[in-house]
């Protein structure tokens, strides 16, 4: 396994947000996390990233205890966070919004990398010189991935990518998820959109107020009496 976490505790002061939380994740899989409002989700997320500290449990990655590495050596390692929302510097371009997602990296094969992703992101290219701030709320979110992705991560977390997009949107950004699932890309998913990140992912995990409750394959998932009733509407 690429991710594993075991026993995981986190508080905020005397608030117990996650409580005896599992989950692994293998290389090359996408796996959703979904659940309600307040669950946990973006603090599970937090404590894979570094930002959120943790109380009990671990995490381990590529074999390799992170649980107290800083945020900065995880990035290092090769996890990285695309977030909530669209944090791009608005007035640089499309493409320096790309290259900082490089920064860390040198040489001629960043030319490379952007050449590849305006292959796979043809509206990226042909915005490439407009400032961030001009392109779609989807189109944003589509950079955030990108750019994240510029840093060749071992793991990309997505922290609710449909957030606040209209339903048009929304599938595009599921469609540029099932593409990097296609490349292989090791994708751990955090999503209030049940239906959507249950029908992409390998495999899934239900959190309900800070307790895994459920996992199984994401099919099956969607199939289940439970999902269905609670996250699905059905
Ligand atoms: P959402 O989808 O609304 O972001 P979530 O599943 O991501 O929900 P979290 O944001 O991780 O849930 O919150 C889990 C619990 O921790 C909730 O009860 C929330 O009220 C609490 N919480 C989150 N952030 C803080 C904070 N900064 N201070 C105190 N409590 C917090």
């Amino acid at each position: 396994m690429l991710l594993e976490i075991e026993g995981l505790a986190s508080h905020y002061g005397r608030i117990q947000a996650l409580d005896g939380v599992n989950l692994a994740i293998g290389e090359g899989e996408l796996v959703a996390l979904v659940g309600a409002n307040g669950a946990g989700k973006t603090t599970l997320l937090r404590c894979v990233s570094g930002v959120q500290p943790v109380s009990a449990g671990r995490i381990l990655f590529d074999g390799a205890d992170i649980t107290r590495a800083s945020s900065h050596r995880r990035v290092a390692l090769g996890i990285s966070q695309v977030p909530e929302g669209r944090q791009m510097f608005g007035p640089l371009s499309v493409e320096d919004n790309l290259r900082l997602g490089a920064f860390r990296r040198k040489g001629p094969n960043i030319a490379d990398d952007l050449e590849r992703m305006y292959v796979r992101f043809p509206i990226l290219k042909e915005k490439r010189h407009l400032p961030a701030g001009t392109l779609s709320g989807g189109q944003q979110q589509m950079l955030a991935i990108c750019r994240a992705l510029m840093s060749h991560p071992r793991l990309l977390l997505l922290d609710e990518p449909s957030m606040g997009l209209a339903p048009l949107l929304v599938s595009e950004i599921f469609d540029t998820i099932k593409l990097l699932k296609e490349q292989k890309t090791t994708l751990f998913l955090v999503e209030q959109n049940a239906h959507a990140a249950l029908g992409v992912a390998d495999r899934g995990y239900v959190l309900e107020t800070g307790a895994m409750v459920l996992t199984d394959t994401g099919p099956a998932l969607l199939t289940n009496d439970r999902v269905r009733e609670a996250y699905l509407g059905i």
